[in-house]
């Protein structure tokens, strides 16, 4: 007998990053903020009143969707929020892609969930290459024969951008489609499509509070644009969980959005150490490809990535290697504090170092 559906018995999931709680690591793997989220997130919670935990939350999030609104410029009709931006994508497949039809498309290279949630809602794919050098192309997409599409921008893992204006054309050229972009890490750069969701109908912009505002443990991400499609993921969510983001979290998310001073410095912190350490990896033999994003991606001229990386992973420090075409070469370390990143250059050096004198001795 087997219970399991047959797209349950075939599935591959999603890998996330290793999350290992045998000893401490210096975790550059899953692209989270070395910096602890704003202090009043900490006073938020020391000020909770647990008896409120008895009660459901607000089903519409109302207070965290009008200050979302509220930063952006827009209507509270424009905003909605989710588990994190991975439950919200998750959501638009069914609210905008039919099983049979055009399909989704996406980039070859991009975020890996985009074709396991594909697979899931049994939607079909429409896999565009990025060029040699991971460049996304625009022209391809403008051309593509799909329902909509998901740009992943900055991409991951690459950290690439794509360049606003073809973005334009892509959504001009394609008003019946729609077009979301993922923008988990666009606070880390100055590409930002959020302004335009008044102008284009067509239009999704996901973000999340993982990254940039250091909340990953507390899972919100938010998608703004046009009333019919925030209705249309609202009809989902509703069909499969009222109640996605729970009270703590909502009021966490309300004050990281309160202290604009504080996000701006981090945010800056990350991005001055990034050039900093794009700049010594190379020095060390790394081809690093300009990150916009809060990790780089990066691939030695002389060791194998998959030999980096467990040398590494053997001194403490946690990098992403992933074992697919195109990118098994590479690593994606996640920008960590100076500390952090200093421990990596030092395992580095070292992993580099007795390379070097392995194969000195097996030609001597
Ligand atoms: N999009 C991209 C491109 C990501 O890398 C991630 C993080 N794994 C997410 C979305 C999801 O982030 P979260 O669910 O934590 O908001």
């Amino acid at each position: 007998m087997n219970y399991l559906s047959k797209i349950c018995r075939s599935i591959q999931p999603y890998m996330a990053g290793e999350q290992p709680q045998d000893r401490k690591y210096i975790k550059l793997n899953t692209n989270e903020n070395p910096y602890p989220p704003c202090p009043g997130v900490e006073e938020f919670i020391k000020g909770f009143d647990c008896d409120r935990l008895k009660l459901y939350p607000d089903p519409n999030s109302t207070a965290l969707v009008t200050k979302i609104a509220k930063k952006h410029g827009l209507s509270p009709k424009n905003v909605f929020v989710g588990n994190g931006s991975d439950e919200v994508l998750a959501m638009c497949f069914p609210t905008f892609f039919d099983k049979v039809g055009d399909g989704v498309a996406y980039a070859d290279v991009t975020y890996s969930f985009y074709k396991v949630w594909a697979k899931m809602f049994e939607i079909p794919s429409v896999v565009i290459p990025l060029s040699d050098e991971f460049r996304f192309d625009a022209g391809a997409f403008k051309q593509a024969k799909c329902q909509g599409m998901i740009i992943c921008n900055p991409n991951a893992p690459t950290g690439l951008i794509a360049n606003r204006l073809d973005l334009m054309a892509i959504i001009e050229a394609n008003p019946e489609k729609i077009i979301i972009i993922d923008e988990a890490y666009a606070d880390f750069c100055n590409c930002s499509m959020a302004n335009y969701v008044t102008k284009y109908p067509n239009l999704l912009i996901v973000r999340t509070f993982s990254k940039s505002y250091s909340l990953a443990g507390a899972r919100c991400g938010y998608a703004i644009g046009d009333e019919v499609l925030i209705n249309g993921l609202k009809t989902v969510k509703d069909s499969i969980n009222s109640y996605t983001v729970d009270r703590l979290t909502e009021g966490i998310a309300v004050k990281a959005l309160e202290n604009s001073k504080y996000f701006n410095a981090q945010v800056d912190k990350i991005i001055t150490t990034r050039e900093i350490y794009a700049d010594k990896l190379r020095e060390i033999g790394f081809n690093v490809l300009p990150s916009s994003a809060n990790f780089l991606f990066a691939k030695h001229n002389e060791i194998k990535a998959s030999e980096l990386y467990y040398q590494l992973k053997k001194q403490g420090v946690l990098v992403r290697h992933f074992n697919q075409a195109r990118v098994d070469d590479y690593l994606r370390i996640t920008i960590g504090s100076d500390n952090e990143m200093e421990a990596l250059m030092k395992a580095l050096n070292k992993i580099i170092s007795d390379a070097k004198t392995n194969v000195k001795s097996e030609e001597e």
